[in-house]
């Protein structure tokens, strides 16, 4: 162990539709029961391509230190924090992944142990000021006591892992929330729109979850090729069919012209929503992922009627779900390559290009990689 840094290098950001601005922070003194972690890699998502346009529905005051998907390396455990959620003993230089902080004493956190419903966790890691050095585009995260931490089991790569710091634990938590309302039967079909992060683990376990058929709805042809090595049956790619009515029909023929069980959001557009609908089969049920815009869509609710649809919005996770989709990970490796959802990886001071390049949809999944530096 060198000595301990003093400062970050971190990309703030400063102006709402501005490019992220580098600083150095002061790193906070240690207290019990916190982590210092160095960050090795930390995703970018559309989350936070949305944040620096401001239009996110979640609006943190500025200045911000963004990155909520982050894999670090243990540099400092404050006395008290020797285990991760799951028993596992924690030391220097292990791999760890955290959720955001909760209060443990609300309604959602005491009666619901859902952690990641808490009514007054405020700041959370990508949402907060950026002397609390709570974010991943950072040298360093620094994990506060109300935080709970997953140990990344050594046999994941972390370009394997890294995925479960949003997308992927978002659908696992999600899944729980279907399962808990509609079980996926092993004839029903699933329709998933969007081919991103989220629509790709959400083909995965709606795959492995017994569907019948899984058809996935998006866009660009080599995302479509990933999710059929993912579980898809078939896909519908929106650049070559380029109209509503045309992907609901070809939808209507794959299912006997009834209509899909199961409809799965994660495409992000507020226009996916109403197209959504318009897949499902009477007596369905749609889960919402993807939507994170403050954007409106004209939609008539009649048709949650005459679907009879049971509608399910899922958004965020806590540590469990992190440890849920590691021990996936773990269990599905060998036939399932995982870091093939990083589609390019940038240095922290290129930080701007990265997220021009999310926004622009050059990538899917862009990554910041700080395991070279110095
Ligand atoms: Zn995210
Ligand atoms: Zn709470």
């Amino acid at each position: 162990m060198g000595e301990r840094p003093k400062t970050s290098k971190a990309a703030v950001l400063v102006e709402y539709g501005k490019p992220d601005v580098m600083m150095d922070i002061k790193i906070p003194e240690m207290r019990p029961n916190c982590i210092l972690v160095k960050v090795k890699l930390a995703g970018i998502c559309g989350t936070d391509v949305h944040q620096n346009h401001g239009t996110l529905s979640i609006k943190p005051p500025l200045p911000n230190l963004q990155g909520h998907e982050t894999l670090g390396e243990i540099i400092e455990l404050g006395e008290g924090r020797v285990q991760d959620i799951a028993g596992r003993p924690l030391k220097e230089g292990d791999r760890i992944m955290w959720a955001h902080p909760f209060c443990g004493e609300c309604f959602f956190c005491k009666v619901e142990r859902k952690p990641y419903m808490c009514l007054k966790s405020g700041k959370g890691y990508g949402f907060s000021d950026p002397e609390l050095l709570r974010g991943g585009f950072s040298e360093y995260v620094f994990v506060n006591e109300e935080t709970e931490v997953v140990r990344v089991p050594d046999s994941i790569k972390d370009e394997e892992a890294l995925g479960v710091g949003c997308a992927f634990r978002t659908v696992v938590s999600g899944f729980e929330r279907l399962k808990r309302h509609a079980p996926i039967g092993i004839a029903d079909t699933v329709v998933v729109q969007g081919a991103g992060p989220i629509g790709l683990y959400a083909t995965l376990l709606a795959a492995h979850s017994g569907a019948g058929k899984v058809i996935v709805v998006g866009a660009p042809a080599g995302r479509l090729e990933l999710a059929k090595e993912w579980g898809a049956t078939h896909t519908i790619n929106i650049d070559e069919v380029k109209n509503h009515e045309d992907r609901v029909k070809t939808v209507m023929e794959l299912t006997a012209g009834l209509g899909a069980e199961v409809c799965i959001e994660a495409a992000g557009i507020p226009a996916a929503f109403v197209e959504g609908f318009d897949f499902l089969r009477k007596d369905s049920v749609y889960l919402v992922m993807g939507q994170t815009s403050t954007k409106t869509v004209e939609f008539m609710p009649n048709k949650i009627l005459q679907k009879q649809a049971c509608i399910i919005g899922s958004g965020s996770a806590d540590a469990r779900h992190f440890y849920l989709a590691l021990k996936f990970i773990e269990n599905t490796r060998d036939k399932i390559d995982y870091s093939k959802m990083i589609s390019s990886t940038y240095d922290l001071e290129d930080i701007n290009v990265a997220l021009d390049n999310m926004a622009k949809g050059a990538d899917i999944k862009a990554v910041i990689d700080n395991r070279n530096r110095k």
